[in-house]
């Protein structure tokens, strides 16, 4: 038995290029690179997907047709011949174990190998699926061992085969790469270098969690040992991997979390002094979900440490307002706000509900955006500098150089997942530890942001308010045109509003441009000639695009013709009709988003998704997830299935881990195992002096890389 190796040691070997190992000649070691299997511990973390279960050795006379089944026997006959009817050539062997006998056939093979191998009197070992064809069974292209000479079974199977007389893993492979000799070639690894595998994953956790040491883990998941078969050390030796994958990351995260923990916060006092009257301003109570979260929002507002939290609520749940309310706690106590959209029209939004409610209450609002003049800019930004103004709502303008706040209590970031993970650290450094709240209506699958956001504590609106229905959703053809046309018709004559809404892909936004500005021409000349139509697009000079949004928030204008800018945010409760054109061309969340600017009113309200005849297999899947569920979770999940997760956030959060064997949809149970433990580890005083716990943290560091940034903790 070899000592265990230090971990420092053993990832250095693991880290052992394939290409150095016995049987990988330069093609193979391309083959496996194919399938980003470079080194030792890629190979070792590349499971099988499945096990053949070779254990059962039957009798010839036994073989069962259309089984995969495992038999002995000794050659009879060995010849070239041809199929009968196509006269194809082909190699036929005869078997016989005493009980019977058997045909194996090869279509393709290399002559002179079989006549070399398979010898009249050899004896073998041979796995494959049985097939009948009239009296005569037949194996095709089956695999094979061959008996040494004299070598009888019992001999055979001492020596461990690991091919036969066992659960054979399969692995999956690139084209070129044959199942059996991959086979050899994992065999080998696996045996030679899982033992040397060192995870420094704190004993009292594994033991805690029953988990497989990592050697083991690793040999039981590639080669399930005979004896203690079931299917259950399988699952927890992968589990258990899993649990591994998992540990490091959320104790990265963890840590994160730490570091802003352990800063000095702004600890608030709530004295109602404004939310109290915007309360009783607002023509709504507030739901209570808004009540609840609001409620965390503030217990954390008023600790000594600063708030890093991630609202998450649906479209239209009502997020806006609990931003407000925590904006107005902040400033009661003398401090800044800053709020910041990923769109100038959503800041613009945003910043005219907040003006006015501010104004009434006797407070000053600013806004900041890219394409503010400099001569309107810079009495701005001296007034944030001075602090004459308590909240500045704007777009990544607020996030630059040069806008330097007097005394910022509280950043808030409006629909994060349009940004990246670093504006949040940006937006800290604008003042000294302030609060941080970034909200999202993309709704995260629980696991998802417990990887991605897992440094932030959470608050969910689950709730709508009061009163909404359900968008009601058709995907329809172009044949349809004329009768969705008629259903707008009718919902504009009662006084409602409609957007339609066409793709922007950028390689072709000219045309695209064009095609959204030629509809709204002939929608507003051909068809709706009674109704008034605007149209706004991102290439639009802002006063333009103000203009635009003002008519139709004030409903002079009913339908707004518009590229996708109108995406996230908007708020105009009156508009009851979405129609989207291309709707194949849009991802799920996107769709959610744009169906979620109708449906703000008690009214019944209509999404008409119009697909093209070219409308992909994963098209039509979002196309129907749409038309099933108004549930954003739900749709959340769907495309986290149909995208996976790499694509599901999209390339700007750059936070997003790739796992090697942990699967964030299927092993949410083990991740939140994981993370209690790690968040328990990372609370330890002693972490980062604790010589014990040296291994696990040149672990730790090994997987976070520079991400984590040590020295901000420490
Ligand atoms: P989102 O969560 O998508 O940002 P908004 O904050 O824009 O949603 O709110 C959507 C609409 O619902 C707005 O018109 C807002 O005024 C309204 N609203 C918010 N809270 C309530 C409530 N408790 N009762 C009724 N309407 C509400
Ligand atoms: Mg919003």
């Amino acid at each position: 038995m070899q000592a265990t190796p230090s971990y420092r040691r053993s990832r250095n070997l693991l880290l052992t290029p394939l290409a150095s190992v016995q049987g990988v000649g330069p093609k193979t070691f391309d083959k496996f690179k194919k399938m980003g299997v470079e080194n030792i511990s890629d190979a070792l973390y590349t499971l099988p997907h499945r096990y053949e279960d070779r254990r059962t050795i039957r009798r010839i006379s036994a073989l069962r047709s259309g089984e995969r089944e495992i038999f002995t026997g000794e050659i009879r006959v060995s010849t070239e011949t041809q199929t009968s009817r196509s006269r194809r050539r082909l190699w036929e062997v005869i078997v016989d174990d005493g009980s019977g006998t058997i045909s194996l056939k090869w279509f393709h093979f290399r002559k002179p190998w079989m006549q070399k191998q398979y010898v009249v009197g050899r004896r073998l070992f041979i796995s494959g699926e049985v097939k009948r064809y009239g009296a005569q069974r037949e194996v095709h292209h089956p695999d094979v061992e061959f008996l040494a000479p004299g070598q009888d079974i019992e001999e055979f199977m001492a020596a461990e085969p690991y091919e036969f007389g066992r659960l054979v893993p399969v692995y999956p492979l690139t084209e070129g790469l044959h199942q059996k000799s991959a086979r050899k070639i994992f065999h080998g690894i696996i045996k030679q270098y899982a033992p040397m595998a060192v995870s420094p994953l704190p004993e009292e956790i594994r033991q805690r969690h029953e988990l497989l040491p990592l050697p083991e883990a690793l040999a039981q998941s590639h080669w399930p040992s005979n004896d203690a078969f079931d299917l259950n050390l399988i699952k927890n030796a992968r589990d258990s991997l899993v649990f591994d994958e998992f540990f490091y990351l959320e104790l990265g995260l963890a840590l994160k979390h730490r570091g802003v923990a352990l800063e000095e916060g702004i600890p608030f006092k709530v004295e109602h002094r404004y939310t109290k009257p915007l309360l009783d301003m607002l023509p709504f109570r507030l739901t209570n979900a808004q009540r609840r979260v609001l409620g965390e929002i503030k217990h954390d507002l008023m600790r000594n440490q600063p708030m890093n939290r991630l609202l998450q609520g649906d479209v239209g749940s009502g997020k806006t307002i609990v931003a407000l309310m925590a904006a107005l706690v902040a400033i009661e106590n003398d401090y800044q706000v800053a709020v910041v959209a990923p769109t100038e029209i959503l800041a613009e939004q945003h910043f005219l509900q907040f003006y006015r409610w501010l104004e009434a209450l006797g407070l000053k609002a600013a806004l900041l955006t890219g394409s503010q003049k400099k001569s309107e800019r810079t009495p701005v930004l001296e007034a944030i500098a001075a602090g004459d103004v308590d909240l500045v709502v704007g777009t990544h303008a607020v996030l630059q150089e040069g806008v330097d706040f007097c005394r910022l209590g509280l950043g808030i970031i409006d629909e994060q997942h349009r940004f990246g993970v670093e504006q949040r650290g940006v937006l800290r450094r604008k003042g000294e530890h302030p609060h941080i709240l970034v909200m999202t209506a993309t709704p995260i699958p629980r696991s998802l942001s417990l990887t991605v956001f897992g440094d932030l504590s959470l608050s969910v609106i689950d709730e709508l308010p009061p009163g909404r229905k359900p968008v009601r959703t058709h995907a329809v053809a172009e044949a349809k045109r004329s009768q969705v046309y008629k259903k707008l018709r009718e919902e504009l004559s009662k006084g409602r509003q409609a957007y339609i809404v066409y793709p922007l892909v950028e390689e072709s936004e000219k045309s695209d441009l064009q095609a959204a500005s030629e509809a709204s021409t002939q929608l507003q000349e051909e068809i709706f000639s009674e109704f008034s139509i605007g149209l706004l697009h991102g290439r639009m000079k802002p006063p333009e695009k103000d203009a635009v949004m003002q008519a139709f928030y004030s409903g002079e204008l009913q339908i707004l013709v518009a590229t996708t800018v109108i995406e996230v945010g908007i708020d105009v409760p009156n508009a009851s009709v979405m129609v989207v054109e291309h709707a194949e061309r849009f991802g799920l969340a996107q769709l959610h988003q744009l169906r979620g600017r109708v449906g703000r009113g008690g009214e019944e309200s209509y999404c008409f998704l119009f697909r093209s005849p070219q409308c992909s297999e994963d098209g039509f899947r979002r196309l129907r997830v749409m038309q099933e569920t108004n549930d954003g979770f739900r749709i959340a999940e769907a495309d986290l299935e149909i995208r996976g997760p790499g694509d599901f956030l999209g390339t700007r959060q750059a936070g997003i881990p790739d796992f090697r064997i942990a699967n964030i949809l299927k092993d949410g149970r083990i991740l939140e195992q994981a993370r209690q433990e790690a968040f328990q580890v990372a609370e330890r005083e002693d972490f980062f002096t604790n010589p014990e716990l040296s291994e696990l943290r040149e672990a730790l560091q090994d997987r976070w890389g520079s991400r984590l940034e040590f020295a901000t903790i420490g």
